[in-house]
């Protein structure tokens, strides 16, 4: 029997650092389903289309089995943008389910399982999985650690309240859009990071998910 663990949350709530510690401890096959959204959002700016035109977003959408997800281009926060505008598209949305379902249904040869992180695991592409985590902190502590991420201790103010006004807008998109929102599904376990470090999550969640196998 393999265990499948839905992690949904808010850009930079800590999801990624959480996701990949949970899947070395547990034993299980990962997938980053923020990277499916990115790429198609890179692939539709690298065709020199408009990531809010369905056709476009489609047509790249329809192209994700041949797009490289562990790309670094996808890490910045352009893409990010341009991912939450075709994430918000319904037909976008629903021509990634089956592959983030299958994914999920089949864990690599040898793993105890799946977990997939991103936004709307627990209440739409997992609904039935074994464990949901939902992961949060307030924007300005998400805003600070992505800003000291990029630009560590030599940032300055300006380019924090740049990082702080985008994480609003994604997270803005992300929340009140019609097509599957960013929300906590009613059985997935809450933990907010804000005052917590990544040990102390980690050894939450890792409890959570003990108590579900
Ligand atoms: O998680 P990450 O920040 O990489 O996601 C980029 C964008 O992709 C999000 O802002 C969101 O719009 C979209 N996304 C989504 N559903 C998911 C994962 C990501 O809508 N399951």
């Amino acid at each position: 029997m393999s265990i499948i663990i839905a992690l949904d949350g808010p850009a930079a709530s800590g999801k990624g650092t959480l996701a990949r510690k949970l899947a070395s401890h547990f034993n299980l096959s990962l997938l980053d389903t923020g990277s499916l959204y990115r790429a198609v959002g890179w692939t539709v700016l690298q065709n020199k289309g408009d990531p809010t035109n369905q056709e476009d977003a489609l047509k790249a959408a329809r192209m994700i089995e041949n797009t490289d997800l562990s790309n670094p281009e996808l890490r910045s926060e352009s893409i990010a943008s341009a991912a939450s505008k075709v994430a918000a598209q319904p037909a976008v949305r629903q021509t990634l389910v089956d592959f983030q379902r299958h994914f999920a249904a089949n864990p690599a040869q040898g793993k105890a399982g799946t977990i997939l992180d991103g936004r709307d695991i627990g209440t739409v592409i997992c609904p039935d999985a074994d464990a949901k985590i939902f992961i949060t902190a307030d924007v300005e502590t998400r805003a600070k650690r992505r800003f000291l991420e990029e630009f560590g201790a030599a940032g300055s103010d300006k380019q924090y309240q740049e990082i702080l006004h985008v994480l609003k807008a994604r997270d803005n998109l992300d929340t009140n859009r019609a097509a599957s929102p960013l929300k906590q599904a009613e059985n997935a376990y809450l933990i907010d990071t804000s005052n917590s470090d990544i040990e102390t999550v980690f050894e939450t969640a890792r409890k959570y998910v003990s108590s579900k196998m």
